[in-house]
């Protein structure tokens, strides 16, 4: 009992939002388990997201104040509630950027990112303190964590449940097939990811497009795009009509969010091609659609479904899966309200951050 008290007592450090434009490091309460489904996990590397970015900007309505940041992390189980069975303290975990029950309609589906639990969908370090923290509780933990084996690092994991997942769960979204053409718009970390998954089915030729000329190099450079076009090109539309022999790409993922990357997007695909929006608007969009009539698009938005984190880590413990090359920058979490900075306004060619807690 004594021991118990001491450990609530405890205070943990931990990144916290406070309204629009606001985040700071502060002094919190050990989280303790809620639910016999909860496990509290160890954070030992975490990350920001280009999310945690549109959560300080104050385009997630669904953020609250005074919430931990981070959906991004992995770590070690310290402790379990009475139902979880397929972990234990001392597993190295990574962590789902989802909470899902599991056993609603959505959950039994695959669509976990609809889950009808309270605190399922993107709950943490949205709705619920999330994991740039020293700790953090983790509901339905046996959905919500993945196991990382002895020869996968941290640096190796940390990615599994929110950018790969959002790759992999991407080139599930458009239907991908061996030899297809396949658009990316935007080669952030999401678009990266969503190239390493789209690798998975043998394309025929990835296009990559993105402002960012270091970006583009860098996918040529890892094998990643066969063709890059800068966003900045004259006549891009036609351009890369042409590089796929004027028919317009299979399938096109757009991963930039801005109204003229979601116009470049249904331009370039091929008609009764699949158009995948999966990137985060912080606006309204619109669809021309008697323009585009009888082009016969297949659309599809949404956020990832992360359920497929024991198949990405076995790819990633294959070496057939690897998003490590995306850590640009690495720091502590005390220096986390700097990394913000930089990440926000992608300083220093920062693609991610590795953040030791
Ligand atoms: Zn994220
Ligand atoms: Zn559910």
């Amino acid at each position: 009992m004594g021991q118990e008290k001491k450990q609530t007592e405890r205070k943990m450090w931990a990144a916290v939002y406070r309204g629009k434009g606001k985040i700071s490091l502060e002094e919190r309460k050990m989280p303790k388990l809620l639910k016999p489904t909860d496990a509290i996990i160890n954070v030992t590397l975490t990350t920001i997201c280009s999310s945690d970015i549109h959560i300080l900007k104050g385009a997630v309505p669904k953020a609250r104040e005074g919430v931990i940041l981070g959906h991004e992390f992995v770590g070690k189980v310290i402790e379990t509630g009475s139902q979880v069975k397929k972990f234990k303290p001392g597993d190295r975990v990574a962590v789902n950027v989802e909470t899902f029950c599991g056993e609603c309609e959505f959950c039994k589906e695959g669509h976990v990112n609809n889950c009808t639990d309270s605190e399922g969908g993107w709950a943490l370090g949205c709705r619920i303190d999330g994991g740039q923290a020293e700790f953090v509780r983790i509901p339905y933990a046996d959905q919500g964590l993945t196991k990382i084996p002895d020869t996968v690092t941290d640096e190796q994991a940390l990615f599994t449940g929110d950018l790969l997942s959002t790759g992999y769960w991407a080139a599930q979204l458009g239907e991908l097939k061996p030899a297809d053409t396949v658009l990316v718009i935007g080669a952030g970390p999401a678009g990266i990811c969503t190239m390493l998954a789209a690798r998975l089915y043998s394309p025929y030729k990835i296009i990559a497009v993105d402002l960012d000329e270091e970006r583009l190099e860098l996918v040529k450079e890892q094998g990643l795009a066969d063709v890059t076009f800068s966003a900045r090109t004259q006549e891009l539309e036609k351009k890369i009509l042409e590089e796929t022999g004027g028919y317009g790409a299979d399938v096109v993922f757009e991963a930039a969010g801005s109204s003229d990357t979601f116009r470049l997007a249904y331009e370039t695909a091929r008609p009764n091609g699949i158009v995948c929006i999966i990137a985060m608007y912080e606006e309204d969009q619109v669809l021309p659609l008697p323009q585009m009539y009888g082009k016969n698009l297949i659309f599809k938005t949404g956020g990832v479904d992360a359920c497929c984190c024991g198949e990405i880590m076995k790819l990633i413990e294959a070496g057939k899966l690897n998003a490590e090359f995306m850590i640009t920058h690495r720091t502590t979490l005390s220096q986390i309200e700097g990394a913000y900075e930089i990440f926000g306004k992608k300083q220093d060619n920062i693609l991610k951050w590795a953040i030791k807690v």
